[in-house]
């Protein structure tokens, strides 16, 4: 992109039409230059526009009324880059200033911080490669909680110290969670990053102090010498006043340092009855957001994302008509989570059939994900979602004929708990978990045994079944 070269002789208005004359190449040339991720881009930097030029300043306003709270942080992040695009087309020196569409405050831009480069480092638990900002869909209901995710992912400790976020099961917290994640070790690779749920902190820190340490010194390194802590699912530490205590400490000390804490939970810390006030306060002094229920056209547009995605991963066209997706999307009134589960069934029961996709499948594929007239009844298909994301193994493995052991745990869990909270019978199971009757039997029964006996998979076992939401 060149300049025009003709600075010296334009007018303010002259100055003005040019700008947005050219606006769209120097967005263009914004992105490109600076390697601005689609995702930031879009959110940040899509709708500024040219609102007036004096002097040497250049005022910017955003037609995103949503923008106002994030003025600052643009500023901030983006301010040295929109400045230096501005002038490659002026080619005279000036001065950006962004304001909401209102007000017109004059505060000159800041140069961001360049991120040092160095080896990326991702600690604790694996991240979903799917679950990234571009997949999230963002809408009405969670474009908030979107921004508020990103900006923490953008400028790690600088703005929203800890950001908290809840909502019911299968609404997306643990999406945002691994998006973040992502982002971090791709655009600041620097930064040493971990991911836990609350459960493998807990665990961990028992391990801990098991082998002897009354003052796990070694656990506490390990949760210290991080930059960004991201703990999901909150809930399943809140009243175990060992672990509380810790993770207190361990707050405290990375907040101290500025270092960025993301917490996930199924409910805002004000609803929690056995949280120690001081933590609770703690949660509170950062930014507290919520993810509620899609509506219909979100819904739409998740499906339609979910698709895609698994359009690219199997390489295979599904060709869905809006009519089932439509369907889909109002059946499932509430979570994310069944949602593509009514999908991922559809396409399965199509693919065994070898039918096409169309409302009569649909509405078989859907018959026992929804029970309109029962209030909570949930499927196999769930139950297996839910444990293998809890352990972190691929649903596909529960029905192969694999037999160790980090798969035949969950296979047994899976059984047990589709006895205990379906209506199958032992001869439907055996289909779905694609054994003999013996075995299903063995594996109910020992869960059934082991919850007696075995502390670690009658907790593991409650939390699973706190997961399932029933
Ligand atoms: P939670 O942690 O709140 O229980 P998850 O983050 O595991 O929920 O989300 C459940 C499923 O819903 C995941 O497959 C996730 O990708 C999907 N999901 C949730 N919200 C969105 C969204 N806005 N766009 C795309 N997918 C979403
Ligand atoms: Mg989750």
């Amino acid at each position: 992109m060149c300049g025009k070269g003709t600075a010296l002789v334009m007018t303010e208005a002259e100055m003005k039409e040019l700008l947005i004359d050219r606006w769209d190449e120097i967005l263009e040339f914004l992105r490109t230059q600076f390697n601005i991720t689609k995702v930031s881009f879009n959110t940040w930097l899509k709708n500024l526009k040219v609102k007036e030029v004096k002097d040497d300043l250049v005022l910017l306003y955003s037609s995103d009324p949503s923008i106002g709270s994030n003025l600052s942080f643009i500023k901030n992040k983006y301010g040295a880059f929109i400045k230096n695009a501005i002038e490659e087309i002026l080619d005279e020196e000036i001065n950006v200033d962004i304001v909401s569409d209102e007000t017109s405050s004059q505060q000159p831009a800041r140069r961001p911080e360049q991120p040092s480069v160095s080896s990326s480092s991702l600690l604790g638990l694996k991240l979903n490669p799917d679950y990234t900002f571009d997949n999230f869909v963002v809408s009405g209901s969670n474009s908030l909680v979107h921004a508020a995710a990103l900006k923490v992912a953008e400028a790690p400790g600088e703005y929203y110290n800890p950001l908290y976020i809840y909502g019911d099961p299968g609404l997306g917290k643990t999406h945002l969670m691994h998006s973040i994640a992502h982002f971090i070790l791709e655009n600041t690779p620097s930064l040493k990053i971990m991911y836990v749920t609350s459960e493998v902190f807990m665990n961990e820190l028992v391990e801990a102090i098991r082998h002897g340490s009354v003052a796990p010194a070694d656990f506490r390194e390990k949760y210290r010498n991080i930059d960004v802590l991201l703990i999901d699912d909150i809930q399943f530490i809140i009243g175990k006043d060992r672990t509380q205590e810790e993770f207190f400490h361990t707050f405290n000390y990375l907040y101290e340092a500025k270092k960025q804490i993301v917490i996930s939970s199924d409910k805002p810390p004000r609803d929690f009855n056995n949280l120690e006030e001081r933590l609770r306060s703690r949660f509170e002094c950062g930014l507290t957001v919520d993810l509620t229920a899609p509506d219909f056209e979100t819904k739409m547009a998740i499906l339609q994302k979910k698709l895609e995605i698994k359009e690219y991963e199997s390489n295979i066209k599904l060709n869905i008509d809006d009519e089932v997706l439509s369907y889909i999307a109002q059946s499932i009134t509430t979570n994310i989570r069944s949602l593509e589960g009514a999908l991922t069934k559809l396409i399965a029961l199509s693919r065994i059939k070898r039918t096409p996709i169309n409302m009569e499948l649909a509405e078989e594929a859907l018959r026992d994900i929804i029970f309109p007239n029962q209030k909570k009844t949930i499927s196999p298909d769930y139950i297996i979602d839910v444990v293998c994301e809890h352990f972190s193994v691929p649903v596909e493995e529960i029905t192969s004929q694999k037999r160790d052991k980090y798969i035949v745990i969950p296979r047994q869990i899976s059984m047990y708990l589709s006895r205990r909270y379906t209506n199958l019978s032992t001869i439907e199971l055996e289909k779905v978990f694609n054994r003999d009757h013996a075995t299903i039997l063995h594996g109910i029964s020992s869960v059934e045994k082991k919850i007696k006996t075995d502390d670690e998979i009658s907790k593991t076992v409650e939390t699973i079944t706190k997961k399932l939401n029933i």
